[in-house]
């Protein structure tokens, strides 16, 4: 089964912005893969399309058999997103950040700490549950991102840009940890303008470019042609 299938998507912001004019883009259960691109290249849009937070125009998306028209519940629960930006309360404590976003997917509270307990766990945050978000250092807050989006379990992890801007300790953690992750059975989905990130760590690539599709292939064949 594919992780996520794409087929014609198109999205026009209501300032009448065309920011993707029909892309198509399959990704294998189990692909670590890239989506790369300039900046404003529509890698975000795609994502936040992906993820319920932008409704697209028109075109299809699949995650693991689930249509996103027919069955958005069944897409959601699929996946986990890591936004390119902070977007938690910082005056939370950790724990409750990740507590409530299993809360998001219906999850009961008493388990809910079990999974964040288990989330927070990997990603070595659990002593500093009872801690501000606003106290972490940056790198544990790049953690926080990654726990919070763990905590329902999500065959697909979708990252985007997560390295931007972090320096190389705390980037070199966040691509060991992709990729132990990615070798346990989870797809992954990494957006970043960096061709050297994604050809490290990528098995499969597609890039965008203003909207549109300009390469699709396995990672080496494309490092083949340049
Ligand atoms: P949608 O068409 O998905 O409903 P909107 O056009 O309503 O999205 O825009 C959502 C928000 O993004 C608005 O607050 C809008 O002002 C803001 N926005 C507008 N232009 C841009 C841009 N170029 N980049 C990022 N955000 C923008
Ligand atoms: P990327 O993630 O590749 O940098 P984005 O998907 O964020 O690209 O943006 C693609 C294009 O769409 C950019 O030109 C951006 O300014 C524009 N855009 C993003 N959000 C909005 C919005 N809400 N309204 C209008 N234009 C937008």
């Amino acid at each position: 089964m594919n992780a996520l299938e794409i087929r014609g998507l198109k999205k026009v912001y209501k300032n009448g912005f065309e920011a993707l004019k029909g892309v198509d883009i399959t990704v294998q259960e189990g692909d670590f893969f890239a989506l790369l691109g300039p900046n404003g290249a529509g890698k975000s849009t795609a994502i936040g399309i992906i993820s319920s937070l932008v409704n697209k125009t028109s075109g299809q998306v699949r995650v693991f058999g689930h249509d996103l028209d027919r069955d958005p519940e069944g897409v959601k629960s699929c996946i986990g997103l890591v936004p390119q930006e902070f977007n938690f309360n910082m005056w939370e404590p950790i724990g409750e950040i990740v507590v409530n976003q299993a809360g998001f997917y219906g999850i009961p509270r008493k388990e809910a700490w079990r999974r964040a307990e288990q989330s927070l766990r990997q990603l070595d945050l659990w002593d500093k549950r009872h801690q501000m978000s606003r106290t972490l250092s940056g790198g544990m807050k790049r953690r926080l991102m990654i726990a919070r989006a763990l905590v329902h379990q999500p065959k697909l992890l979708i990252l985007d840009e997560p390295t931007a801007g972090v320096d190389l300790e705390i980037r070199r953690s966040m691509w060991e940890f992709m990729v132990e992750l990615n070798r346990q059975g989870t797809t992954i989905i990494l957006t970043t303008h960096y061709l050297e990130e994604a050809e490290s760590l990528c098995r499969n690539i597609a890039i965008i470019n203003q909207g549109r599709l300009v390469e699709h292939s396995r990672m080496d064949q494309l490092l083949h042609q340049l």
